[in-house]
């Protein structure tokens, strides 16, 4: 049986490239930047007005100096003559300070003396207080955003500032999620005792939406090879397939021998890997990637993690996700040979997040094991224990970046 690592070889072995298009920045939430993007001028564009107050030369400096009053500004205005020495132009909080000024009052300490005349009650004066100089948070020219950069609420504030209302990004790939099952029905239906609601589509497709992927098609197919094989006419549509359940060893497990014969050419079944063991991929004749994972919500999960979103942002010129390295609170045994993904959440005794502790479930078919955690930790092949307070990797559900 071959690695996590050779699996996830295989999966990114061959890519095509995603086509390039243009998104209002409204829209552009999870989209991955197809350009890079730089600074169309200084910022701030000006030396810019930290405070209300008084701008000044402040050499020779005291508080007994009398400063003559030259005019007043308030942000949207400037003023367009030098500062010369002694005198004082009144700014708000925003404005542009005048050449010759290198320094900002605040209001606070100012004593008007009239309208032409103010003095000062702070002791001294510092070069460049309460002004944000030209160009300190960016230059023009200099790089903000790299190419495969996903745009997330926090880039937002930066990319309107840049005035980057439309923005060139990855288009997403199209997806089409097949469950299998007899047992499966849609979730707004009364299940009969024997029946279990189709929870994977769900996960999937929020997975999925997090890089803005909303061309997904739900199918389902019933445990025959004929079921299966028409709904594979409607999945190849689309770019990637992902299909759950019937993958394993049992009577009704079709999704392997189907695929195959309808010229999917398997690359791997089964990997070592827990949960999640039988999972099976291929490539059709086009290169697209087919992925069936075993259908046990933990294990759809998982494949998603370490073996679908690791291809989307290949495809989308994304950076790989790097695990963290947070110690583990308690210790961790387990008895057999493959690489083990369990949920863990953040160690809140500790007062702080900086240890993980696991979340108890019921295995693979557990469906509240991701709810109650805030990510998968890694137990590696070769570690059958993993003593208290050792450092381990983990990947946070929701991957920033
Ligand atoms: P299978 O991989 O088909 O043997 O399914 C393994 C387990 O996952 C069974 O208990 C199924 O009922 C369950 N299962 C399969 N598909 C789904 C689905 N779409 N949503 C929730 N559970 C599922
Ligand atoms: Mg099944």
């Amino acid at each position: 049986m071959i690695t996590v690592d050779e699996a996830l070889d295989y999966v990114l072995a061959e890519t095509t490239e995603a086509d390039n298009h243009k998104v209002k920045l409204e829209e552009a939430m999870g989209y991955s930047l197809a350009q890079p993007v730089t600074s169309d001028r200084d910022y701030p564009p000006f030396n810019r007005s930290a405070m209300d107050g008084y701008a000044i030369h402040q050499d020779g400096y005291s508080p007994q100096k009398e400063y003559r009053v030259v005019g007043r500004i308030l942000a949207g205005e400037f003023y367009k003559d030098t500062l010369q020495p002694g005198q004082a132009l009144k700014v708000m909080t925003g404005c542009p300070t005048p050449e010759g000024a290198n320094c900002v009052i605040k209001i606070e300490d100012a004593r008007e003396l009239d309208d032409h005349a103010v003095r000062f009650e702070a002791a001294q004066t510092k070069v460049w207080q309460n002004i944000a100089r030209q160009g300190e948070d960016l230059a023009e020219g200099s790089g903000v955003f790299a190419r495969g950069h996903r745009i997330q609420e926090t880039d937002i504030m930066t990319l309107s500032s840049l005035g980057r209302y439309e923005l060139s990004v990855k288009k997403p790939p199209s997806i089409a999620i097949i469950s299998t099952g007899d047992e499966i029905i849609e979730i707004d239906q009364k299940p009969e005792f024997f029946q279990i609601r189709n929870s994977n589509y769900y996960t999937l497709k929020a997975l999925l939406s997090s890089y803005n992927i909303s061309d997904i098609k739900k199918l389902h197919a019933h445990d025959n090879a004929e079921s299966l094989d028409q709904t594979l006419n409607l999945a190849f549509e689309f770019d990637i397939t992902i299909l759950t359940g019937g993958v394993s060893m049992g009577d009704a497990d079709f999704v392997p021998q189907v695929l195959e014969r309808r010229s999917v050419k398997k690359v791997f079944h089964k990997v070592a890997i827990r949960p999640g063991k039988p999972i099976w991929f291929g490539r059709r004749p086009n290169g697209f990637p087919v992925f069936g994972l075993p259908g046990n919500p933990m294990s759809v999960q998982v494949g998603f993690k370490i073996f679908i979103e690791p291809l989307i942002r290949q495809y989308l010129e994304m950076p790989m996700i790097k695990p963290l390295q947070l110690p583990l609170s308690v210790e961790k045994k387990k008895r057999h040979q493959f690489r083990e993904f369990f949920p863990v959440k953040f160690d809140l005794d500790c007062m702080s997040r900086t240890a993980i502790i696991p979340v108890k479930t019921n295995g693979s078919g557990d469906i509240r094991g991701s709810a109650f955690s805030d990510g998968l930790a890694i137990q590696p092949e070769d570690q059958d224990r993993i003593e208290a307070k050792t450092n381990i990797s983990f990947i946070p559900w929701v991957s920033s970046k």
